[in-house]
């Protein structure tokens, strides 16, 4: 079966006409051939150049955050994968550095290194092929949404980031949590192979047969290998009946410890179908002084069965709750990860996060987490946005995947915590955001008694040491040093949590 949406807008059309409408090749000050007369030419009609001549380049460059954002000078829109290569080309040609860029979440500092660059937006790229043997192919620019979208339709899943907004490559190609992954792993053990688009502008593709060393680099460290143009992947059938109960708790922050006590003590038990998030964040209208505890647990299966595992969290005192069921495309929106969800808006805010993996909750590093974050927005009240985030997806299948099979170095930990700094820009704030994230951070890494921290490559704020993005066995870094010689000697990819050659 072959599910596409074309993209291809009679308005694409006719500003990629307007954009390359310049047979003779006009010169910049520095003497190279501009944009639109010697690139233009090579893309498909499709194809937009943005740049500050035409186009609306704060628009085309705008991302969801702002902090240690890259610059821009150019924008291409591809519309199909031989834009990318000549893109590619021609940006080595004349030393422009690019970044490939889809939904435009990458939060990490070392993005902001790159200053005057080509931005290549794969937005367009969003065909998704379902095929008979329960694999997808999947643009490089699709979303989450238009995958749970889209399989839904064929009565299919797989396993894809919770944010409906999200790139669906971003995530996957460091990993890629998401709901269905205690039951399948995570994205990127989902991939069977990927075309992509090589530094020097070759396509290969990289598979378990074809370019190995490749295929095991990208999932994990990919955002240092290639532009990936599609890729394919296992999906599976919906389950019959398929259904997910949801109760969402909110409490005060004195109820930390046991809420957190309390997983603790399940959770060696709990079933693949439990799955919990814990959010400290403000909400006004319920408590203007105080920050609040927001808890919400997932199940995969009736409200029958749910309860015995949701049932010990109503006796905390929460302030509120609701329940229901949902089918699986609606859970983003029921964590408030939807389309239309603030968490989806791009506003000219910044949003530096400080992640790290967990192997349990410590309810006294919860509650002292708690009480820092809420003295530290009443003391700023400039970061009052700020919000502080425990997942708890399951992780069976992510664990039973061999550690060494793939580039992600991280599959044994019971929870992933994020504070998420918010503020307008104000650069009075920077250093105060930077220390309450670094030190939440801190916090909850020296009560977990972890002699090493572990941080996910795609949440990384960019301060952290290689080995804890990329894993501290020895052998894991040089690999991975060792075929980005091979792939991409000249650094090219050198934006997002670089290794290095
Ligand atoms: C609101 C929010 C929710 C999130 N939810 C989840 C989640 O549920 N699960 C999870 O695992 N992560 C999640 N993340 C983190 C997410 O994985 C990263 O932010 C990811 O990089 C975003 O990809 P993007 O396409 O949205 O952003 P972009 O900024 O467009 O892409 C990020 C980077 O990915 C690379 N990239 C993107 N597309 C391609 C491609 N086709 N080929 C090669 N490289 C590519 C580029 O290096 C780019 O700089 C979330 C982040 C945010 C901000």
């Amino acid at each position: 079966m072959t599910i596409s949406h074309s993209l291809v807008s009679l308005s694409l059309v006719i500003a990629s006409y307007f954009s390359q409408s310049s047979a003779t090749v006009i010169r910049r000050d520095d003497g190279v051939p501009s944009i639109r007369s010697e690139l233009g030419p090579v893309l498909s009609p499709e194809a937009i150049i943005v740049d500050s001549e035409r186009g609306n380049l704060t628009e085309a460059t705008k991302r969801w955050q702002v902090f240690a954002s890259p610059s821009f000078d150019y924008v291409v829109q591809v519309a199909n994968e031989n834009d990318i290569v000549e893109t590619v080309k021609y940006a080595n040609r004349y030393s422009i550095p690019f970044l490939v860029v889809n939904a435009g979440h990458g939060e990490i500092k070392s993005l902001g290194g790159l200053k005057k660059g080509l931005q290549i937006t794969v937005r367009s790229l969003k065909k998704i092929t379902v095929h008979d043997n329960n694999t997808a192919t999947i643009g490089g620019g699709a979303s989450n949404l238009d995958i749970t979208t889209e399989l839904w339709k064929a009565n299919k899943q797989t396993v894809s980031g919770t944010c409906e907004c999200v790139g669906f490559l971003g995530p996957l190609l460091g990993g890629g949590h998401g709901f269905l992954q205690g039951y399948h792993g995570l994205a990127a053990d989902q991939l069977i192979s990927a075309r992509v688009v090589l530094a020097n502008g070759t396509i290969v593709t990289a598979s378990d047969t074809s370019n190995p060393k490749l295929f095991w680099a990208l999932r994990g460290a990919g955002h240092n290998f290639g532009i990936v143009t599609e890729a394919t992947v296992k999906i599976y059938d919906v389950p019959k009946d398929d259904i997910w109960y949801y109760e969402n708790f909110i409490y005060q922050g004195d109820s930390i410890e046991a809420v957190f006590g309390q997983l603790n003590k399940i959770k060696r038990d709990t079933p693949v179908q439990f799955e919990h998030y814990a959010v400290f964040g403000r909400l006004p209208q319920i408590d203007p002084v105080n920050a609040l505890v927001f808890f919400s647990i997932l199940y995969n299966g009736p409200a029958s069965a749910a309860d015995k595992w949701v049932a010990p969290f109503r006796q905390f005192s929460p302030i509120d709750i609701q329940n229901g069921t949902a089918t699986y495309p609606q859970l983003s929106g029921i964590t408030g990860n939807g389309i239309n969800d603030a968490i989806c808006q791009h506003e000219n805010l910044n949003r530096i996060r400080y992640p790290i993996y967990l192997d349990r909750f410590d309810p006294g590093a919860g509650k002292a987490t708690f009480d820092y974050f809420n003295k530290t927005i009443s003391d700023h009240p400039g970061l009052a946005g700020s919000l502080m985030l425990f997942e708890g997806l399951s992780t069976q299948a992510v664990k039973s995947v061999r550690l060494d099979s793939t580039a992600i170095p991280h599959r044994d930990y019971f929870v992933l915590s994020s504070p998420v700094v918010t503020y307008a820009p104000d650069a009075s704030l920077d250093a105060i955001a930077e220390d309450f994230g670094r030190n939440l951070r801190m916090t909850l890494h020296n009560a977990s008694k972890a002699e090493k921290m572990h941080t996910y490559v795609n949440y990384a704020v960019g301060e952290e040491s290689l080995e804890n993005i990329y894993g501290y066995n020895s052998w894991r870094v040089h690999d991975l040093k060792k075929h980005k010689r091979a792939y991409d000697p000249q650094d090219r990819f050198r934006w997002y949590a670089p290794i290095g050659v």
